[in-house]
């Protein structure tokens, strides 16, 4: 990974650059008072970085700020020519990749309907790879401009290597090196993790998530998965697996699940899990929660009874993490929440009944407004690898 690539003998000096990097990165017009204000470090030490950084062209002066009284500061931001990173979000029926500026603005984007339980990873990584070539060549950077690629993944990837780990649902992807063999196709480098702790640190980086301390994040898609951010940093646990909680028995004579376990809470709850609860029930074939939820409002008893077992579910799951974690926020994603709010405020007061611990003071729920923010997740992993890597080798 990248941080192993810097010289040893200038780590300190390395860390300083990447800290001010990222702070002009994030916040352009920052002038060297803010970066010493923001930073703690000392003049002399901003003031050489910043020398060091417009000396390798990574970044450019954009101006002077408003005068305070004294001598008006330079401003500096991140030079937009250096180049573009690559993103690939992999979901279990779905493929996506994209090219982004260094700002994450999308410049180009393809998906693809593609199932990883059909496709070996070998194939399945060479259309990846394709459609990500095809992005590049519709943006007006030259291909040596790819800085790199960020990958997103719906299970356990061992961030350090990019190995796949296991992925419920895909056994063919297990221990498949995901980032070596990408490395080997796209000649650039490679950054792989789960995709909800990319998400995550995602919304640490944008604001959204406010609390860094402790905060967490729960995903109900096609699968559900959950991470945690602990003083500003995603807590993966030893092998990725922290935050599984699609895994938990909620049922001990529950149906079997590809995990091995029987009666995990996604095989109830996930996107996937509701409709085959209901077609399992009904010997139908529905093929989303709409149409389940559809059903529901329409009189069908089956169709209530699967989505309130759901929503009870996902009422433990919630308060499981709040008892365990302690977060000072909790952000959900789930496309059907979000389309029935009234289901979601079903879910929030059966929750604030649930117990003392779980009450609406103990912490601050927020259902997201978004899309999937996997694709920018994974590109947001490649800018800072990207960043990293400027420091290291400046054009
Ligand atoms: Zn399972």
């Amino acid at each position: 990974m990248m941080d192993t690539k810097i010289p040893a003998q200038t780590s300190v000096k390395s860390a300083h650059l990447i800290t001010i990097l990222e702070l002009i990165h994030r916040q352009p017009g920052i002038t060297k008072p803010e970066l010493c204000n923001q930073t703690g470090l000392m003049p002399s030490t901003v003031h050489g970085a910043v020398a060091q950084l417009l000396a390798d062209k990574i970044i450019v002066r954009q101006g002077t700020a408003a005068s305070s009284g004294g001598r008006r500061a330079s401003q500096y931001r991140l030079a937009a020519n250096i180049g573009c990173v690559g993103s690939i979000s992999i979901r279990l029926n779905h493929l996506e990749v994209g090219i982004f500026d260094l700002f994450l603005q999308p410049l180009a984007r393809a998906e693809l309907p593609l199932a990883m339980s059909e496709t070996g990873p070998e194939s399945y990584t060479e259309q990846a790879v394709r459609l990500l070539e095809n992005c590049m060549a519709q943006t007006s950077f030259p291909r040596e401009k790819l800085l790199g690629v960020g990958v997103t993944l719906p299970g356990p990837v061992d961030f350090r290597t990019g190995v796949v780990q296991q992925l419920c649902g895909a056994p063919r992807w297990q221990q498949f090196p995901m980032a070596q063999r990408l490395r080997q196709s796209l000649n650039c480098p490679i950054v792989v993790d789960k995709d909800v702790y990319a998400v995550l640190d995602l919304l640490a980086q944008t604001g959204e998530i406010q609390n860094t301390r402790c905060s967490a994040y729960l995903s109900i898609c096609e699968g559900i998965g959950s991470a945690l951010m602990i003083n500003g940093q995603v807590f993966r646990g030893s092998h990725s697996l922290g935050g599984e909680i699609g895994h938990l028995t909620v049922r001990e004579d529950g149906i079997p699940c590809p995990c091995g376990n029987t009666g995990c809470l996604e095989l109830y709850c996930s996107d996937i899990g509701i409709v085959q609860q209901y077609n399992a029930q009904t010997n139908s074939k529905q093929t989303s929660v709409a149409q389940v939820l559809a059903l529901a409002q329409g009189g069908d008893n089956t169709a209530s009874r699967v989505i309130s077992q759901a929503i009870n579910y996902l009422v433990d799951a919630t308060s499981t993490i709040i008892m365990t974690y302690d977060p000072q926020e909790l952000l959900i994603f789930c496309t059907w929440l979000r389309d029935q709010r009234a289901l979601y405020f079903w879910i929030l007061d059966t929750l604030y009944a649930k117990s003392i611990f779980t009450q609406k003071h103990a912490v601050q729920i927020r259902l997201m407004e978004e899309n999937p923010l996997n694709l920018n997740a994974a590109a947001a992993l490649a800018v800072r690898q990207a960043l990293q890597e400027a420091l290291v080798n400046p054009s």
